[in-house]
Protein backbone atom coordinates (compact mmCIF):
# COMPACT_ATOMS: atom_id res chain seq x y z
CA UNK A 1 0.00 0.00 0.00
CA UNK A 2 2.82 2.05 0.72
CA UNK A 3 4.90 1.91 -2.14
CA UNK A 4 1.60 2.42 -3.95
CA UNK A 5 0.73 5.95 -2.64
CA UNK A 6 4.86 6.58 -2.97
CA UNK A 7 4.62 5.55 -6.70
CA UNK A 8 1.34 7.87 -7.06
CA UNK A 9 3.60 10.69 -5.02
CA UNK A 10 6.26 10.30 -7.44
CA UNK A 11 3.96 10.23 -10.48
CA UNK A 12 2.06 13.80 -9.50
CA UNK A 13 5.01 15.27 -7.17
CA UNK A 14 3.68 15.57 -4.05
CA UNK A 15 5.93 15.76 -0.95
CA UNK A 16 5.02 16.22 2.49
CA UNK A 17 5.47 19.75 3.64
CA UNK A 18 6.78 19.07 6.94
CA UNK A 19 9.06 16.04 6.12
CA UNK A 20 9.63 16.48 2.44
CA UNK A 21 9.39 12.62 1.74
CA UNK A 22 6.97 11.55 -0.98
CA UNK A 23 3.56 12.10 0.12
CA UNK A 24 -0.02 12.21 -1.59
CA UNK A 25 -1.34 14.46 1.24
CA UNK A 26 0.23 17.72 2.69
CA UNK A 27 1.54 16.31 5.90
CA UNK A 28 2.44 12.55 5.44
CA UNK A 29 1.14 9.76 7.67
CA UNK A 30 4.46 9.32 9.12
CA UNK A 31 4.12 13.46 10.14
CA UNK A 32 0.29 13.41 11.30
CA UNK A 33 0.89 9.84 13.91
CA UNK A 34 3.60 12.42 15.83
CA UNK A 35 0.38 14.97 16.57
CA UNK A 36 -0.93 15.00 19.72
CA UNK A 37 -4.76 14.66 20.49
CA UNK A 38 -6.49 18.12 20.87
CA UNK A 39 -7.98 18.78 24.04
CA UNK A 40 -10.24 20.66 26.19
CA UNK A 41 -9.04 22.17 29.40
CA UNK A 42 -9.87 25.02 31.86
CA UNK A 43 -7.63 27.95 32.30
CA UNK A 44 -9.42 30.87 33.44
CA UNK A 45 -10.66 33.55 32.82
CA UNK A 46 -11.32 31.74 29.98
CA UNK A 47 -15.04 29.67 30.20
CA UNK A 48 -13.48 26.96 27.90
CA UNK A 49 -9.82 26.61 26.35
CA UNK A 50 -9.18 24.74 23.22
CA UNK A 51 -5.74 23.13 21.68
CA UNK A 52 -5.22 21.28 19.15
CA UNK A 53 -1.59 19.73 20.36
CA UNK A 54 1.71 20.99 22.09
CA UNK A 55 4.11 23.08 20.87
CA UNK A 56 6.77 20.92 19.86
CA UNK A 57 8.40 18.33 16.79
CA UNK A 58 6.67 18.33 13.75
CA UNK A 59 3.55 20.17 15.13
CA UNK A 60 5.27 22.89 16.19
CA UNK A 61 6.95 23.20 12.66
CA UNK A 62 3.65 23.23 10.67
CA UNK A 63 2.12 26.09 13.52
CA UNK A 64 5.12 27.92 12.40
CA UNK A 65 4.99 27.35 8.54
CA UNK A 66 1.16 28.56 8.86
CA UNK A 67 2.13 32.05 9.68
CA UNK A 68 3.15 32.21 5.94
CA UNK A 69 2.14 29.23 4.38
CA UNK A 70 -1.43 28.93 3.16
CA UNK A 71 -1.63 25.53 2.53
CA UNK A 72 0.34 25.12 6.44
CA UNK A 73 -2.55 26.58 7.48
CA UNK A 74 -5.03 24.55 5.56
CA UNK A 75 -3.99 21.73 7.36
CA UNK A 76 -4.46 22.76 10.74
CA UNK A 77 -8.06 24.73 9.78
CA UNK A 78 -8.97 20.32 9.05
CA UNK A 79 -7.61 19.62 12.26
CA UNK A 80 -9.54 22.05 14.22
CA UNK A 81 -12.49 21.44 12.07
CA UNK A 82 -12.42 17.90 12.78
CA UNK A 83 -12.07 18.85 16.38
CA UNK A 84 -15.14 20.93 16.39
CA UNK A 85 -17.15 18.57 14.45
CA UNK A 86 -19.56 17.60 17.34
CA UNK A 87 -19.04 21.10 19.67
CA UNK A 88 -22.14 23.64 19.60
CA UNK A 89 -21.41 27.36 19.73
CA UNK A 90 -25.05 28.69 20.53
CA UNK A 91 -24.73 32.15 19.86
CA UNK A 92 -21.45 32.81 19.31
CA UNK A 93 -19.32 34.87 17.50
CA UNK A 94 -15.73 33.91 16.05
CA UNK A 95 -12.60 35.80 16.20
CA UNK A 96 -9.18 35.93 16.69
CA UNK A 97 -6.66 37.76 18.12
CA UNK A 98 -5.62 40.67 16.04
CA UNK A 99 -2.30 42.19 13.60
CA UNK A 100 -1.42 44.93 11.77
CA UNK A 101 -2.80 43.17 9.14
CA UNK A 102 -6.60 44.17 9.99
CA UNK A 103 -8.50 41.06 8.66
CA UNK A 104 -5.90 40.33 6.93
CA UNK A 105 -3.41 37.85 9.06
CA UNK A 106 -2.76 34.01 8.70
CA UNK A 107 -5.26 33.94 11.51
CA UNK A 108 -7.80 35.45 10.05
CA UNK A 109 -7.46 32.82 7.17
CA UNK A 110 -8.81 29.85 9.33
CA UNK A 111 -11.59 32.25 10.97
CA UNK A 112 -12.96 32.80 7.79
CA UNK A 113 -13.25 28.60 7.77
CA UNK A 114 -14.62 28.21 10.91
CA UNK A 115 -17.19 30.66 10.67
CA UNK A 116 -17.97 29.45 7.18
CA UNK A 117 -18.39 25.77 8.81
CA UNK A 118 -19.93 26.26 11.82
CA UNK A 119 -21.84 28.98 11.08
CA UNK A 120 -20.65 31.56 13.36
CA UNK A 121 -20.52 35.27 12.76
CA UNK A 122 -17.35 37.20 12.58
CA UNK A 123 -16.36 39.68 14.93
CA UNK A 124 -13.06 41.35 14.97
CA UNK A 125 -11.37 44.16 17.44
CA UNK A 126 -8.10 45.83 16.56
CA UNK A 127 -4.61 46.19 17.70
CA UNK A 128 -3.77 49.68 18.58
CA UNK A 129 -0.29 49.70 20.13
CA UNK A 130 3.18 48.87 18.92
CA UNK A 131 4.27 45.78 20.77
CA UNK A 132 7.84 43.52 20.13
CA UNK A 133 7.55 40.18 19.63
CA UNK A 134 6.16 38.11 22.96
CA UNK A 135 8.95 35.25 22.27
CA UNK A 136 11.63 37.83 22.43
CA UNK A 137 10.68 38.79 26.38
CA UNK A 138 11.13 37.33 29.71
CA UNK A 139 8.16 36.13 30.92
CA UNK A 140 7.90 39.44 33.42
CA UNK A 141 7.97 41.96 30.11
CA UNK A 142 5.21 40.25 28.40
CA UNK A 143 2.12 41.53 30.33
CA UNK A 144 2.96 44.52 30.35
CA UNK A 145 4.26 44.58 26.68
CA UNK A 146 0.52 43.96 25.13
CA UNK A 147 -1.34 45.38 28.18
CA UNK A 148 -3.78 47.72 26.62
CA UNK A 149 -2.73 46.63 23.06
CA UNK A 150 -6.58 45.75 21.79
CA UNK A 151 -9.48 48.10 21.76
CA UNK A 152 -12.44 46.50 20.72
CA UNK A 153 -16.54 48.01 20.52
CA UNK A 154 -19.86 46.46 21.41
CA UNK A 155 -18.37 42.82 21.52
CA UNK A 156 -20.41 40.16 21.70
CA UNK A 157 -21.66 38.52 24.26
CA UNK A 158 -20.34 34.95 23.64
CA UNK A 159 -16.82 34.65 21.48
CA UNK A 160 -14.53 32.02 20.50
CA UNK A 161 -11.32 33.48 20.48
CA UNK A 162 -8.49 32.07 17.95
CA UNK A 163 -4.58 32.73 18.25
CA UNK A 164 -1.23 30.20 17.37
CA UNK A 165 0.25 29.47 20.48
CA UNK A 166 0.10 30.11 24.25
CA UNK A 167 3.20 30.51 25.86
CA UNK A 168 2.87 32.84 28.81
CA UNK A 169 -1.02 33.49 28.28
CA UNK A 170 -0.62 37.23 28.09
CA UNK A 171 -1.80 38.13 25.11
CA UNK A 172 -4.86 35.94 25.19
CA UNK A 173 -5.55 37.72 28.57
CA UNK A 174 -5.28 41.12 27.67
CA UNK A 175 -7.39 40.43 24.45
CA UNK A 176 -9.90 38.63 27.71
CA UNK A 177 -9.74 41.87 29.41
CA UNK A 178 -10.67 44.03 26.32
CA UNK A 179 -13.48 42.22 25.00
CA UNK A 180 -15.18 41.16 28.57
CA UNK A 181 -14.95 45.28 28.97
CA UNK A 182 -16.34 46.09 25.86
CA UNK A 183 -19.07 43.96 26.23
CA UNK A 184 -18.23 39.67 26.03
CA UNK A 185 -19.48 37.44 28.96
CA UNK A 186 -18.46 34.47 28.10
CA UNK A 187 -14.96 34.00 26.31
CA UNK A 188 -13.50 30.19 24.91
CA UNK A 189 -10.29 30.38 23.67
CA UNK A 190 -9.00 27.85 20.75
CA UNK A 191 -4.89 28.14 20.11
CA UNK A 192 -3.49 25.56 17.53
CA UNK A 193 -0.77 24.64 20.28
CA UNK A 194 0.23 25.04 24.10
CA UNK A 195 4.07 25.68 24.92
CA UNK A 196 5.82 22.37 26.74
CA UNK A 197 6.42 24.90 29.09
CA UNK A 198 2.73 26.47 29.53
CA UNK A 199 1.54 22.99 29.63
CA UNK A 200 4.14 21.43 32.86
CA UNK A 201 3.34 24.71 34.90
CA UNK A 202 -0.47 24.44 34.00
CA UNK A 203 -0.79 20.46 35.26
CA UNK A 204 1.42 21.38 38.16
CA UNK A 205 -0.79 24.21 39.36
CA UNK A 206 -4.17 22.44 38.94
CA UNK A 207 -2.61 19.05 40.48
CA UNK A 208 -1.64 21.60 43.49
ZN1 LIG B 1 6.11 14.16 6.67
Amino acid sequence: MKALKDFFALLFGGHCILCDDLSLEYVCPNCVSTFENAFEFFYPPFRKSFAIGIYKDKFKDLVIKAKSNTIAMEVISKLVLKFLKDKKFEGFYISCIPDDRFGRSHLDRIVNNISREKKLPIYRFQKIKETKKQHLLYFGERRLNVENCFKAEFSPEKILLIDDVITSGATLRSAYKELTRSGSKIVYSLTFAVSPVFWENYKNSVHK
